[in-house]
């Protein structure tokens, strides 16, 4: 075989992807073993019937040719008018672009502000697909630290400094947080802001959990002074109306990076099916109760959640503030958060996903995914808790 490229075989900088829990999880799912899932972020629900019986009804209707590219013009209007609405910066359905998921918008936005070798901020720990994205890109993927005596907020000194010392075309931040569950607060927003004035970075602001806050406000960095025509906003049907396999999400930018956008969709994707977009039509349609409803269990279980780590005194937690997870400091045991999970999976088939592999700031935790049902999670944190405990007796 011919050499792969070295973007490609670089892609997880050669080493793992950090999902081997995860992995090991299905297979022994798969292998007939019980194991009480608590990795990755999808929802313990399908998508709502009415919304699969409105993307039947365009694929029977006809809607199975090529859609136009850059979105079908009834969604891009309604992905318009609620960026309009949620964040009071005017938009129109030319700062608009309909992408095959928020994966595939984090990826075309890289594609757009960075040229091969440009240095691309994001805030660690992070989603873990984030390095790979820009790296994909042909981008220079740097990390910046936070403290978990933060609660993982990014200072904007450290953006600052980061962008200074590499020269950066952009930066890449998320709230509501994966995998902190945070929610950044203004103070935060100002800084990073700031951040991109002084340094001529492009923002890409990955919003696709913007449904899902506990407490505070989701406010976007769009709606900053100076930021409209530097920012790219990352949007998603999956996480606020339980369409991760349908693979529907946006980008919403200024008009001259949307239409080069556009040139990228077209050599790309070509489009996202027609018979989706009717079906994410549909589902924005149904308005805020909907999202609510879809949002409501993660709620309960994050103050179920806390109740019950408030009851020990081994594991913190972050006190999550939206998203679908809880981050838990595990430090007292000893163990790294990928040893403390693989021991959790082997010894109580509960899997977490290792803080390590959301990058190095978040060593020493775990982050739990409140993806199953209340009293199955009540138990899977009760068993967490003192297996915690029992490790932290014996590394005294
Ligand atoms: N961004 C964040 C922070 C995520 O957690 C995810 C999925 O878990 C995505 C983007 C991608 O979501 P999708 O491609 O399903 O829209």
């Amino acid at each position: 075989m011919p050499q792969l490229s070295s973007r490609i075989t670089m892609l997880n900088e050669g080493g793992s992807d950090g999902w081997e829990v995860f992995y090991r999880a299905r297979a022994l799912v798969a292998a007939g073993e019980p194991v009480t899932e608590l990795t990755i972020g999808e929802h313990d629900i399908g998508t709502d019937p009415a919304i699969l019986q409105a993307i039947h009804d365009a694929a029977r209707g006809g809607h199975t040719g090529y859609a136009m590219v850059p979105g079908v013009s009834a969604l891009r209007e309604a992905v318009a008018s609620r960026i309009t609405r949620r964040t009071g910066v005017p938009t129109t359905p030319d700062n608009v672009l309909i992408t095959p998921g928020g994966q595939a918008a984090l990826f075309a936005a890289h594609m757009a502000v960075l040229t091969p070798g440009d240095a691309a901020l994001y805030i660690d720990p992070y989603y873990a697909t984030y390095p790979g994205t820009i790296r994909a890109a042909s981008g220079r993927a740097v990390p910046v630290a936070t403290r978990a005596a933060d609660a993982f907020l990014p200072r904007g000194e450290a953006i600052q400094a980061a962008a200074r010392d590499t020269n950066a075309k952009s930066l890449l931040v998320n709230t509501p947080n994966n995998p902190t569950g945070m929610v950044y607060p203004q103070e935060t927003l100002k800084e990073i802001a700031q951040a991109c004035t002084d340094n001529d970075l492009w923002l890409i602001s990955d919003e696709v959990y913007d449904t899902q806050v506990w407490q505070g406000a989701h406010v976007s960095p769009r709606s900053l002074p100076g930021m409209v025509d530097r920012t790219l906003i990352v949007g998603s049907m999956s996480k606020s109306h339980a369409m991760t396999g349908s693979r529907a999400g946006w980008l919403v930018g200024p008009t001259e990076a949307i239409d080069r956008l556009i040139d990228l969709a077209t050599a790309t994707t070509y489009g996202v099916p027609g018979y989706i977009q009717d079906g994410a039509l549909f589902a924005l349609e149904q308005g805020a109760g909907l999202e609510q409803q879809i949002a409501e269990p993660f709620r309960r279980r994050r103050d179920l959640a806390l109740s019950v780590i408030e009851g020990q005194n081994t594991v913190k937690a972050i006190p999550a503030q939206g998203a679908m997870y809880l981050m838990l400091d595990i430090r007292a045991t000893g163990l790294s958060g990928r040893d403390f999970a693989e021991a959790l999976l082997d010894d109580h088939r509960i899997a977490v996903m290792p803080g390590e592999s959301f990058g190095k700031s978040a060593a020493g935790h775990v982050r739990v995914a409140l993806t199953v049902a209340d009293d199955r999670l009540a138990e899977a944190l009760h068993t967490l808790c003192s297996f915690a405990e029992t490790k932290a007796r014996a590394h005294a």
